[in-house]
């Protein structure tokens, strides 16, 4: 018989939240995690993370963020500390660009609160910007920012206290279904389990290519510069999207920028340059130079993360085809961390009733055909 109810491969933002959402539910859990809490090589590490409800991807996440709200309130209630700092955010943007036409659309499909200030009253309430006079701004009260690291610490906590068992420097290297179990091979032996997830980030083409949608690990990085006054935005413009969070007491020391899919390159996660290059900085200091010129100023620190994409953007949840008891969860392309507490709580549904209440028909991997 199978030692464990459920194996978590990989222990990122989404495989714990996945054996928090597990262990609190009684199941008999295993994580298994290649490198050590706090490591920097998945797309989970950084101090913070963006998170707003009027979603420009599409209207559909929208019912999955307004629950993740309310997980991330119970998350900070267990963990006994602020994780979600809900502080406004600015999206900014031609009236006909994705960023302020996306955000508009689930915005008002949603009833969500927000408003629509025009480039000259933009720049009078937020001195920091400067744009072309036909840009707009859309506000969003519910928009802020999240502990990353924080939130994965308290995840693994959480799980670890409700019971789960944690193996860190052990790597999965197959995934093998059998009938009515599962067996993980690591470099240190099998695991049976009755199921299992499979939440390794930008490994996922290495360990399972047989799940056939064709995912790009792209390299983005993040860079803090000193110190200024501005708001937690998303800035689309000719020079891309951009989005940044401000300085916030010990959690952040300076604004922290990245260029949402950096120059789109791929990868591969074991054997690639991590160095922030003058080309990369020069990439983040254009945008400032024109649009936030406040901000363009000493770079404080820069790091390397990574995105795995999908060709769409969405994001990937489905069982590995074949297997009725190992489900794969890639909820990525740069834009997950937000829904992590739901993602959580869909793949303890998935795995241990074999359905979730959550709509997840736009993850299918079916759409890839
Ligand atoms: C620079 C950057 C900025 C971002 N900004 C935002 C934002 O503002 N808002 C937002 O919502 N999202 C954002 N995202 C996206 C978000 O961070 C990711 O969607 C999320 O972190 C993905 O988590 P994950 O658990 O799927 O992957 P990961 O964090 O990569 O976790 C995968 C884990 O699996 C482990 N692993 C891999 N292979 C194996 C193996 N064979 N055996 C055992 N363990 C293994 C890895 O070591 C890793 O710990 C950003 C991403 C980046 C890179």
């Amino acid at each position: 018989m199978a030692h464990f109810d459920v194996v978590v491969c990989g222990l990122g933002a989404m495989g714990t939240a996945a054996a928090h959402h597990l262990a609190r539910r009684g199941k008999r859990v295993l994580g298994i995690e290649r490198y050590f809490p706090g490591h920097d090589r998945g797309s989970s590490h950084g101090r913070t993370r963006i998170i707003r409800l009027g979603y420009f991807e599409h209207p559909s996440y929208v019912p999955l963020l307004r629950h993740a709200y309310g997980l991330w309130r119970e998350l900070e209630r267990a963990a006994g500390r602020e994780l979600l700092h809900v502080t406004g955010i600015a999206e900014i943007g031609p009236p006909d660009g994705a960023l302020v036409k996306g955000t508009l659309s689930s915005a008002r499909l949603h009833d969500l609160p927000h408003e629509v200030i025009a480039a000259p009253e933009l720049m009078r309430r937020l001195p920091a910007f400067r744009v072309p006079s036909d840009y707009v701004a859309v506000l969003q009260p519910g928009g802020g920012m999240l502990e990353a690291e924080g939130v994965v610490a308290a995840q693994l906590a959480l799980a670890t206290a409700a019971g789960a068992h944690i193996r860190n420097g052990e790597q999965v290297r197959a995934v093998e279904p059998r009938a009515g179990y599962v067996r993980i091979v690591t470099d240190r032996g099998n695991v049976d389990a009755g199921a299992a997830i499979i939440t390794v980030g930008p490994w996922l083409p290495s360990l399972l290519p047989a799940f056939g949608v064709p995912l790009r690990v792209t390299p983005t990085d993040a860079q803090l510069f000193s110190p200024g006054s501005i708001p937690v935005f998303i800035i689309e413009s000719r020079h891309g999207m951009h989005y940044g969070i401000p300085p916030r007491g010990d959690l952040q020391a300076g604004i922290k920028i990245a260029k949402h899919h950096h120059r789109n390159e791929t990868v591969d996660p074991n054997a690639y340059d991590r160095t922030v290059s003058a080309d990369d900085e020069a990439l983040i200091r254009a945008a400032l130079a024109e649009h936030i010129p406040g901000a363009n100023g000493r770079l404080v620190a820069a790091k390397t993360c990574l995105y795995t994409m999908t060709p769409d953007g969405d994001f990937l949840i489905d069982w590995l085809p074949g297997a009725s008891n190992v489900i794969v969860a890639s909820p990525c392309s740069g834009h997950g961390f937000k829904f992590a507490p739901v993602i959580g709580e869909i793949l303890a549904d998935l795995t241990t009733t074999g359905a979730t209440p959550h709509d997840i028909a736009r993850f299918s991997r079916r759409r890839f055909g």
